[in-house]
């Protein structure tokens, strides 16, 4: 079979060397430049893939039975219309490898949390002896375990709306869709089309199969009626998995959550899905509640860092837009000190006033979005402008009492200023041990 592979990213790659093994005639097409690829380019070449670098071009898709789209490569750019037009298939690199895996899976989807909830499920599962694939979106591709799934007794993977939207037989034993809200519509032609694809999760699922969602989830609940699967909404008393402000109550087992390492309502819910989630893959109760409650946050997300002059000081540089600031500083107590800023991308940050005015005492605000930042939340809280972060660690330690929470939650992307959230969030992790 002739098989093109748009884009040689991790993903990309992996793809390729997959479908060489399996004796396919492999192309690769690549926006960047062959010198930008280094190495890639020269491993592609000795394994014999036909390389187009530096755009995509119509011939190379037309000439193709089968199109793999790496994650974030958009479905409509004209090339692959065209080539889905005249009868080439396309999918995602998900389901390229599903149709090669016969293994349990459970499927994480959402907006925001799928890193943390798949993370606790790996972890749960774990504890109960499991061997765990924990992958896809996060860490290694699918695709990479194909011949080697015999390691493992479960597969869970985070899955974002890129790698749903190519799935077309994808059936997850457990699925799980957190919540839906609007995000990467810069890559998707719309709102509607982002959605369609999360849904895709529990497309192909069976009445054998569960689907765990979020049950007050506006974009979720429209799609509901859908589900073939055995429905667990999660949510208030009332649902199948429902939290009482103490416990998850879940088939009649209660789950004590006093201790949690995992702060916000937003973990409640990611908890309360990895519960049922584990729960009907037969993990104990037992085991079940020993890992909610040693589940240590992962990093760059809400993490606390320690204590400076009776202030704690938490890192949380995950944070690249308005929602997740809004659910950090929901949270964590009030006085806080608010560190924010960072590549600016366009959006409004007017939906953080409530809370800037309600919990913020101060706003150090530094990067790009730094001006913009001040014109929508300055009239809410005290606000000064840093040149850089160490600069306004050092403006957040002037007005230092015990008792603060000193919170950096950019709010923004990092780019302006750092390669990525983790290396911005490690940056600010030195300077806070350092002082
Ligand atoms: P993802 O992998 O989907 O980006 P993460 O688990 O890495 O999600 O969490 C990223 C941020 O998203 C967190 O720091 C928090 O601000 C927010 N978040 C996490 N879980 C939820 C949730 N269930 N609902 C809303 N926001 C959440």
């Amino acid at each position: 079979m002739k098989v093109l592979v748009v884009g040689a990213g991790k993903t990309g790659m992996e793809t390729a060397r997959f479908l060489v093994g399996r004796g396919a005639s492999v192309s690769l097409s690549e926006g960047a430049s062959e010198e930008k690829l280094g190495e890639k380019a020269a491993e592609l070449k000795s394994l014999g893939v036909e390389l187009e670098t530096g755009g995509h071009t119509a011939g190379t898709f037309l000439a193709a039975d089968l199109i793999i789209p790496s994650p974030g490569v958009p479905f409509d750019i004209p090339p692959l219309r065209e080539a889905a037009k005249r009868g080439a298939e396309i999918m995602s690199e998900v389901e390229l490898a599903s149709r090669f895996l016969d293994k349990p899976v459970i499927a994480v989807t959402g907006s925001n949390g799928k890193t943390t909830t798949s993370t606790l499920i790996a972890d749960i599962l774990e504890r109960g002896g499991k061997h765990v694939f924990l992958g896809a979106n996060i860490g290694t591709p699918l695709v990479s375990i194909v011949g080697k799934e015999d390691e493992y007794d479960v597969l869970v993977l985070e899955l974002s709306s890129f790698q749903l939207q190519g799935v077309k037989t994808f059936r997850p034993n457990v699925a799980v869709v957190l919540n839906v809200s609007p995000n990467h519509l810069d890559h998707h032609s719309s709102f509607e089309e982002y959605a369609e694809s999360k849904m895709k999760i529990f497309a192909n699922q069976t009445p054998g199969d569960w689907c765990i969602y979020k049950a007050d989830d506006e974009v979720i609940a429209r799609y509901v009626n859908r589900m073939k699967s055995k429905r667990l909404p999660f949510g208030g008393p009332g649902n199948a998995v429902s939290y009482d402000g103490t416990d998850v109550v879940f088939g009649g087992e209660t789950y004590d959550l006093t201790g949690m390492k995992l702060a916000g309502y937003h973990n409640v819910e990611n908890v309360m899905a990895a519960i049922a989630a584990t729960r009907v893959m037969g993990a104990s109760p037992e085991v079940i509640e020993r890992a909610v409650l040693g589940f240590d946050p992962l990093p760059h997300r809400n993490e606390l860092l320690g204590e400076i002059r009776g202030a704690r000081f938490y890192n949380d540089s995950k944070s690249t837009s308005p929602g997740a600031t809004e659910r950090a500083l929901e949270s964590l107590p009030a006085p806080i000190i608010l560190i924010a800023g960072g590549k600016d991308k366009g959006v409004s940050y007017e939906p953080l006033r409530g809370s800037v005015r309600e919990k913020v005492k101060l706003l150090v605000l530094f990067g790009e979005s730094r001006f913009r930042m001040r014109e929508d939340l300055g009239g809410d809280a005290e606000t000064v402008l840093a040149d850089s972060l160490e600069d306004a660690v050092g403006k957040a330690l002037g007005s230092l009492a015990p008792g603060d929470t000193v919170l950096f939650s950019p709010a923004c992307s990092s780019f302006d200023m750092f390669g990525s959230y983790e290396e911005r969030g490690r940056r600010y992790k030195d300077i806070v041990r350092n002082i």
